[in-house]
């Protein structure tokens, strides 16, 4: 299965539980607020998360309060 990542910024309340499960994908920008950087992704949600980072890509969508990190099988641009 094929996994990409992004951050609905506007929906970050820069708590850094995202961060703190899975720091080679998410990563605070100057403000805070997370954003998905995984190889230069820029929070674009086109950069392929590799399959090892599966079930922290998961703790990271459970856990964020706000609803803000997205997973897809599909690049979201
Ligand atoms: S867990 Fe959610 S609210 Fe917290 S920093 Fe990550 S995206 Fe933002």
């Amino acid at each position: 299965m094929k996994q990409y990542t992004h951050i609905e910024k506007e929906r970050c309340i820069a708590c850094g539980a995202c961060i703190a499960v899975l720091p080679a994908v998410f990563q605070p920008d100057e403000e805070g607020y997370a954003e998905a950087v995984y190889e230069g992704d820029a929070n674009r949600g086109v950069t392929r998360i590799p399959l090892d980072m599966e079930y922290d890509l998961w703790d990271a969508v459970d856990g964020c309060p706000t609803e803000a990190v997205r997973q897809s099988e599909y690049p979201f641009a």
